[in-house]
């Protein structure tokens, strides 16, 4: 993963100057000014950071992949100096106008994200959708810095959060909606603990106006607890549980009660085409957010916006069907356990083979690293191939927790792919759910989708 943080030191009347070091390929660093009109010095560091220059910064703003145990960070910290978030920097721009629904979780966060927007632009509302994914929202602080301020580019900003943004206390982004979807194991390289990982992701709640809208996952001891430290006085809906959110993925139909009003109301999910029962969670998510934010929304519209809701790609993504009958269905961005657990209940009606694998996450003191969980939804299907660095132990994983269907191991996704393209019979799904990071054979889970996409195609 690349290194990189800024430091910005004000300087009085000078214009607001960012300059970037990148290493190119010899290893040497370049340097790359742009100027913005301002009055701030912003010097970007990227690679190795040499922390004299931090000890002269007014302020040092992180980005979310170095830790504040690198650097010396946490030590500036403590000592009263101004270390914050990108979101949090972000946020002491942005106009204190526009409403923020912010989503978190430890699984379908872009989707959600993505489903809030899709619902707030179909409807004519100004939003601004970014943050861990796509756009930073440091770009929407600068497009409404820029504007007239009669003409303000956004009335909302959808933001997705990672717990790694959050890692640093924040005193800016304070949200009219906070959703948390769900906690399961991941990222504990980083936080150590699920109870470590529940209080940052609880800190969303930190600096919420009271009376703002919290949405919770129902039944999550971790998440309890940390709320419980962490939220100020806010409204609270659960996912799962009325006052908040029931889905019934059978029917296709979800039921909304907001903890400020006695009404119930129903959405009708039957018109949504994304793949995955998981995703009419996700839709009633979003619209259960987006209808929190009280922007003039009402149900009938949002149910007008269902039907033409699209999955990002690498997300369930229907690849194609082949001349063999067989369908491709693209899910690289399950890279954890749980994630794989949700996508293969999501699509009991298919007979699937499955190709899990890559670089299997950290779990705090579980060598099988959960994939034990996985056997019985496996067993109602044709077979599954395993690949990558963890290609074994999640072979062995599997062989020891009494799976019934076939299991072959292969070298690498195209192995893996060549064994599942004999394994399937017409009218099977040959799905891609690694449960894993693609880090060991790939540069991101974007490559190894892509990768797999084009065997699919030859196929
Ligand atoms: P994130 O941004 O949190 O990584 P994404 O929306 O990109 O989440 O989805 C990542 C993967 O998580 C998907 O490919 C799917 O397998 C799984 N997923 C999507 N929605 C959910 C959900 N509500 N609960 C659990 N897993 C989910």
């Amino acid at each position: 993963m690349a290194v990189s943080a800024f430091a910005l030191s004000t300087l009085s009347s000078s214009p607001l100057r960012v300059r970037s070091f990148k290493e190119d390929l010899q290893g040497q660093r370049v340097a790359n000014d742009t100027q913005f009109s301002g009055n701030a010095c912003l010097q970007t560091i990227l690679g190795h950071c040499d922390t004299s220059l931090l000890a002269n910064a007014d302020r040092i703003v992180v980005s979310p992949g170095v830790s504040l145990e690198e650097f010396g960070l946490s030590t500036l910290l403590q000592s009263g100096r101004r270390v914050m978030s990108e979101l949090d920097f972000a946020s002491e721009l942005l106009p204190e106008n526009i409403k923020i629904l912010a989503i978190t979780g430890t699984n379908g966060k872009s989707t959600v994200t993505s489903f809030a927007g899709q619902m707030l632009h179909n409807l004519g509302i100004e939003a601004f959708v970014g943050g861990n994914f796509g756009t930073p929202l440091s770009k929407a602080a600068k497009q409404c810095l820029e504007a007239p301020t009669q003409r303000q580019p956004y009335q909302v900003a959808v933001v997705e959060v990672s717990s790694y943004q959050m890692e640093i206390p924040n005193q800016h982004f304070s949200p009219s909606v906070a959703v948390v979807l769900n906690l399961t194991p991941d990222h504990l390289e980083r936080h150590k603990t699920m109870e470590n990982y529940a209080l940052v992701k609880c800190s969303l709640f930190s600096h919420m106006k009271d009376g703002r809208l919290a949405v919770l996952p129902q039944g999550n001891d971790f998440i309890n607890d940390a709320f419980g430290k962490k939220a100020r006085e806010c409204n609270v809906a659960w996912i799962g549980d009325l006052p908040g959110i029931k889905v019934d993925t059978a029917a296709k139909v979800a039921t909304f009660k907001f903890p400020s009003s006695e009404l119930v109301t129903n959405l009708q999910l039957g018109t949504l085409k994304a793949m995955g029962t998981h995703n009419f969670i996700n839709a009633a998510v979003a619209a259960f957010s987006v209808l929190g934010l009280d922007v003039g929304i009402d149900n009938d519209s949002i149910h007008n916006t269902i039907e033409s809701l699209t999955l990002l790609p690498h997300r369930m993504q229907i690849v194609c069907r082949d001349a063999h009958g067989v369908t491709w269905v693209d899910d690289s961005k399950a890279t954890n356990v749980e994630s794989t657990l949700t996508g293969l209940m999501g699509l009991k009606e298919h007979k699937l083979v499955v190709l899990l694998g890559g670089l299997a996450k950290v779990m705090s003191g579980n060598v099988s690293n959960g994939f034990e969980k996985l056997v019985e939804l496996l067993n109602d299907h044709r077979g599954v191939i395993t690949f990558g660095s963890s290609g074994e132990m999640i072979y062995e994983t599997l062989c020891d927790s009494g799976i019934s269907i076939p299991c072959v191991r292969a070298t690498n996704l195209e192995g893996a792919v060549n064994c599942a393209r004999s394994m399937a019979r017409s009218g099977d799904t040959i799905l891609l759910s690694p449960g894993c990071a693609s880090f060991d054979e790939f540069r991101n889970f974007e490559q190894r989708g892509q990768v797999f996409q084009k065997l699919a195609f030859s196929s």
